[in-house]
Order: C-alpha cells, then structure tokens, then sequence
C-alpha cells in the first residue's frame, strides 16, 4: 500500500526531517509510526499525501509513484486515505450525519449513495443514535467516534491518524485504538502516528520508531532484532 524507497528530505536551510527512509507497509496492516517531536512523523505523513516531496528516493501509495502524480491527480490520491486529525476538525454547525455526509458532498458523490453510506459509517462508529446531534453536545469520546467515521465516509482503503490520542484521557486513547482496529478489520490499512510509546507498544501492532529522520527499528514489540525495544 505505502512503499518509501531510500526517501531523503531535506528543509530549506539544511534540515533534514528524514534520512534514507526504506520500507514497505502492506495493504491490510496497522502500523504504528513513532517518535519523538521532530523525529520527521508529520514530514512522513506530507510525503504520502503529496503535501510535500522527497529531495530524493521514491514514495508509491497503492503502486503509483508518486512523482507521476500530475497536479490534477492528486484529488485522486486524496480520495483514497482517510485522515483522522488531533484535534477532530468537526464542524460544529453540522450535525454528525451532516459532518460525515460533508465529507461524500465534497468530492460529488450521489445522494442517494450518501443516504446509503453515511448509516453504515455510524454503525460503525456506534453513533446511529446521534445523527441529528450537534459536535458540541457530543461528549469526547462521540466527537472522535465522528471523526473517524467521516474520515472512514467514502471507505478509504488508507486510515491515517495524526496524533489522535494526543488530546484525550487514556480511556478516550483506548477507545480511539479499538475504532481505529474495527476499522483494520473491515479492511482499511492504517497508519497511526503518535509520540506516545506506551500506547503504541500496548497494542502489540508493528511499530516503525524514527529518530533524527531514521528508521532506528521496524517490528512488532518484543521480536527481538529489529523489533522496537520494549
Ligand atoms: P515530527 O512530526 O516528528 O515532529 P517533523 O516532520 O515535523 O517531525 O520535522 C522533522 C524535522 O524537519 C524537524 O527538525 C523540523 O524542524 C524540520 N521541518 C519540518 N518542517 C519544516 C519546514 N517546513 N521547513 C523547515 N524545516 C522543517
């Protein structure tokens, strides 16, 4: 799904966020990306969504390489992750079936495939009973339930969360992993990035730790040689 072939990618001003970056995350996998404040992790992120572009190497995201990508095929790319962000991003005015329909009405799908899909997504999410609620009634724990089902609207087959527990309590952090693996089963491949270790070695997934821009190891907890230490 994702492929990074000795990326490099330096700042203007001779910074470099990430250093001969090489590996491969298949479609169906759950990944954890972690590391600390400046380790490169948004930098990794803007590289698979075309925010930004490696100084050198190669990104695929579901076998194209992204140095193809005309500018007026990006959209394209877009359409195919869904991105859960820190700090939600709701739109308060909307209620949770409109915030996540929003998602559909932006890139011109029918309404009569929203009026299909958008209930399917809060089954998922467990927010059949809140449709008609407004973000701002919604407790913590609801408001991440609707961020993950709109990034989930239009059935990406790459999740990402950016940072998604960096804002709520443990119980919140439990609840966003246990979203985010309901999601993996119904086939998404998805890509958490976080600072926070302890969560992600809990979770016993694959964790790819960067530092200084380096992929310093790439496994599972506890594997051993090239495992992530803990
Ligand atoms: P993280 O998300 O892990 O905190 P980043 O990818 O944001 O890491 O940053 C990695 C390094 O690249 C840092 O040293 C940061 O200062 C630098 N960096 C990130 N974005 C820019 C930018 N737009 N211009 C210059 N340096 C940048």
């Amino acid at each position: 799904m994702i492929r990074f072939e000795n990326v490099y990618k330096e700042y203007p001003g001779d910074n470099e966020a990430l250093h001969d970056v090489d590996l491969h995350i298949k479609r169906g996998e759950f990944v954890f990306v972690l590391g600390p404040s400046g380790a490169g992790k948004s930098t990794f992120l803007k590289l698979i969504l075309r925010e930004e572009s490696p100084t050198r190497g190669h990104v695929w995201v579901d076998g194209v390489d992204l140095a193809d990508l005309k500018e007026k095929q990006i959209p394209y790319l877009r359409r195919k992750i869904g991105v859960v962000f820190q700090d939600f991003r709701l739109i308060p005015t909307m209620t949770v079936y409109d915030n996540v329909a929003f998602a559909l009405r932006v890139t011109d799908v029918s309404e009569d495939r929203i009026r299909e899909r958008v209930p399917i997504v809060l089954k998922l999410v467990g927010l059949t009973h809140k449709a008609d609620a407004y973000p701002p009634t919604l407790s913590g724990g609801e408001q991440q339930r609707v961020a993950v089902g709109r990034a989930l609207a239009h059935s990406p087959e790459l999740l990402i969360a950016d940072e998604p527990t960096g804002n709520v309590d443990p119980a919140m952090s439990l609840e966003m992993m246990k979203l985010l693996v309901a999601a993996n089963n119904v086939g998404a491949t998805v890509v958490v990035v976080t600072h926070e270790q302890d969560m992600a070695r809990r979770m016993g997934k694959r964790i790819i730790l960067l530092e200084e821009g380096r992929v310093v190891t790439d496994g599972k907890p506890g594997q051993g040689k090239g495992g992530a230490r803990g």
